[in-house]
C-alpha cells in the first residue's frame, strides 16, 4: 500500500515471471494510467521499493524498472488499451491541464464512456513531465507515445489554449457537463534573499525548462511565461552559459537535484548544492542525491543562505551562508535549522539557482466562480457544504467543478497527481452517471 495508486505489484511481478506481458500491462493500467512514467520517475526508494520485504539487507526488487519494462514491452508489441466494450454515455467533461492529474482523469473518463477534452496552455501534453523533469530522467518520446495512446482512446487535446485567458471557465461549464482542474503548482517560493536580483541568479523552473526545450530542439523563448516569476525576476530567466562556471544550487528537493544534474550536463566546472538541514532531512529522493554525488556534485549540508553577494557590476560572486544545527521540531514535526553563532561563510559562485519549491494559487477566474482555496493557495475539495451536505471527493465548492494533483495537494509527485486525477474521474462519473433506480 505504499504505492499511492495501489498497484497490484506481486500479481504483475508473477505475470512477468511467466512472460505474460500483455496481461501484466492490462493489470498495470487497471490501477495506474501512466505506469511507464511512474516506473521511471517515482521516488521508489521512499515508496514501493522502500516497503519491499527484501529491502532490509538484500536490496529491494526493482519494482519501478519492472513496471516500465512491462509497459514499454507491451507497447512495442502493439498492445493498446481495449475500449471496445465501453458504451458512450453522451456526457462530456473539460479537463484543464494536460499534466499527470489531467491525463489520469481523462483516461478514466474515457474508460467510463465520458468524452474528455483536455485543454492546456502549452503546445505539448505532459505538464511538468514535459516541461519540468529533465530528459535524462524522462525521455520525451515516452510522453509522445502516451499521447498517441490517449488519442487512440478518443481523448481530444486542445493545446495552446489558456483557460481564463483564451476561453473562460463559464464557457466550459456551458459546453460541458463538468470540469476537472489539474492546473498544477507554479508559484515560486520566494526566499526573499537580499541581493537575489543580481545577474547570474535564476529560479529553478525557468532554468530547467529552457534547458529541456533546448535539448528537445524547441524554441526556449516561451519560458518567461512558465510559472509566476518573483517580482524583479521577469527578465532573469535567460539560460546562462554554464561551461566552466561555479554553480551553486540552493535547496535540497528533487527540483534542486534536477538542477545540479542539469548543470553538470551543461559543462559547469564545479557544482555545489547547499541545504539548510542535514542529509537525512532532505526532501529529495535519496536515489537522486546518490546519482548527483556520483556525477560530481558536492553537497554542503547545514548551510542556510543569508544573502547573495555581487560585484560592482551587479554580477553574483557568491552566497553568504550560516552554519546550522537541528533544533526542536516544528508544527509538522520537522526539526528547524538553527543558525550557529559565528558560523558565517561565503560559497563562491558565478551562477546561483534557487530551488526553494513551488506552491499553488487559486487564480482570479476560479475565485470569481465561487471556488474556494485554502490559506496556502490550494483549491479546496471534498469536505462538507455550508448546509451540511457532504461533497464528493475532489469536488470543489462549485458542484460541477472537480480538482486534483498539485493544485489541490501542493507541489508533490507524479504518482500522487495520477492517483488524484484517476479518483476524481470516478467521482465525476458518480455525479454524472447515477446508478439506475
Ligand atoms: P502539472 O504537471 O504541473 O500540470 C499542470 C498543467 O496545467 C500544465 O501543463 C499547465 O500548463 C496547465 N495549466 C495550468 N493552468 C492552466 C490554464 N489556466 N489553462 C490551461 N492549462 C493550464 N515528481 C516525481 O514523482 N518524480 C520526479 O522525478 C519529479 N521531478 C520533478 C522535477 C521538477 C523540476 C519539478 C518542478 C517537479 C518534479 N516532480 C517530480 C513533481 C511532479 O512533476 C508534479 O508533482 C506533477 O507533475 C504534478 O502534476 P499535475 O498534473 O498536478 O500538474
Ligand atoms: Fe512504485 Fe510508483 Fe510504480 Fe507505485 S507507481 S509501484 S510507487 S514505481
Amino acid at each position: 500500500w505504499k504505492c499511492p495508486v495501489h498497484n497490484a505489484i506481486p500479481q504483475w511481478l508473477q505475470l512477468v515471471q511467466e512472460d505474460r506481458i500483455l496481461e501484466a500491462a492490462e493489470l498495470c493500467h487497471s490501477t495506474n494510467p501512466l505506469p511507464e512514467v511512474c516506473g521511471r520517475v517515482c521516488p521508489q526508494d521512499r515508496l514501493c521499493e522502500g516497503s519491499c520485504t527484501l529491502n532490509d539487507g538484500f536490496g529491494a526488487v526493482t519494482i519501478g524498472a519492472v513496471e516500465k519494462y512491462i509497459t514499454d514491452t507491451a507497447f512495442a508489441q502493439g498492445w493498446r488499451p481495449d475500449l471496445s466494450a465501453v458504451v458512450a454515455t453522451g456526457k462530456r467533461v473539460a479537463v484543464v491541464g494536460a499534466g499527470p492529474a489531467g491525463i489520469a482523469c481523462a483516461d478514466r473518463l474515457a474508460r467510463a464512456g465520458i468524452q474528455a477534452v483536455v485543454y492546456d496552455r502549452y503546445e505539448q501534453i505532459g505538464g511538468l513531465l514535459q516541461f519540468g523533469i529533465p530528459s535524462f530522467k524522462l525521455d520525451k518520446s515516452v510522453i509522445a507515445l502516451r499521447r498517441q495512446v490517449l488519442e487512440g482512446m478518443g481523448i481530444e487535446f486542445r493545446l495552446g489554449v489558456e483557460v481564463g485567458r483564451d476561453i473562460t471557465v463559464e464557457q466550459l461549464l456551458e459546453e460541458y457537463d463538468a470540469v476537472f482542474l489539474g492546473t498544477g503548482a507554479y508559484r515560486y517560493t520566494d526566499g526573499g534573499l537580499p541581493g537575489q536580483e543580481a545577474e547570474g541568479v535564476l529560479p529553478a523552473l525557468p532554468f530547467l525548462v529552457q534547458n529541456g526545450r533546448i535539448v528537445a530542439g524547441n524554441d526556449p523563448a516561451q519560458v518567461a511565461s512558465m510559472g509566476r516569476p518573483i517580482a524583479g525576476w521577469e527578465d532573469k530567466v535567460k539560460l546562462p552559459d554554464l561551461a566552466g562556471q561555479r554553480v551553486v544550487v540552493l535547496g535540497g528537493g528533487d527540483t534542486g537535484m534536477d538542477c545540479v544534474r542539469s548543470a553538470i550536463r551543461l559543462g559547469a566546472g564545479k557544482v555545489v548544492c547547499a541545504y539548510r538541514r542535514d542529509e537525512a532531512s532532505m526532501p529529495g529522493s535519496a536515489r537522486e542525491v546518490g546519482n548527483a554525488r556520483e556525477e560530481g556534485v558536492r553537497f554542503l549540508f547545514n548551510r542556510q543562505p543569508l544573502a547573495i553577494e555581487a560585484d560592482d557590476q551587479g554580477r553574483v560572486t557568491g552566497v553568504r551562508v550560516v552554519e546550522t544545527r537541528l533544533g526542536e521540531p516544528d508544527a509538522r514535526g520537522r526539526r528547524n535549522a538553527v543558525p550557529v553563532d559565528g558560523g558565517e561563510s561565503v560559497i563562491e559562485a558565478d551562477v546561483v539557482i534557487i530551488a526553494f519549491g513551488f506552491s499553488p494559487e487559486v487564480p482570479e477566474w476560479l475565485a470569481a466562480l465561487g471556488i474556494e482555496g485554502t490559506p496556502n493557495g490550494r483549491i479546496l475539495t471534498g469536505g462538507a457544504t455550508a448546509d451540511g451536505h457532504g461533497r464528493l471527493p475532489f469536488q470543489t465548492t462549485h458542484a460541477r467543478v472537480f480538482a486534483g494533483g498539485d493544485a489541490v495537494r501542493g507541489a508533490d509527485l507524479v504518482v500522487t497527481a495520477v492517483a488524484e486525477g484517476r479518483d476524481a474521474a470516478q467521482a465525476i462519473a458518480t455525479m454524472l452517471l447515477p446508478p439506475a433506480a
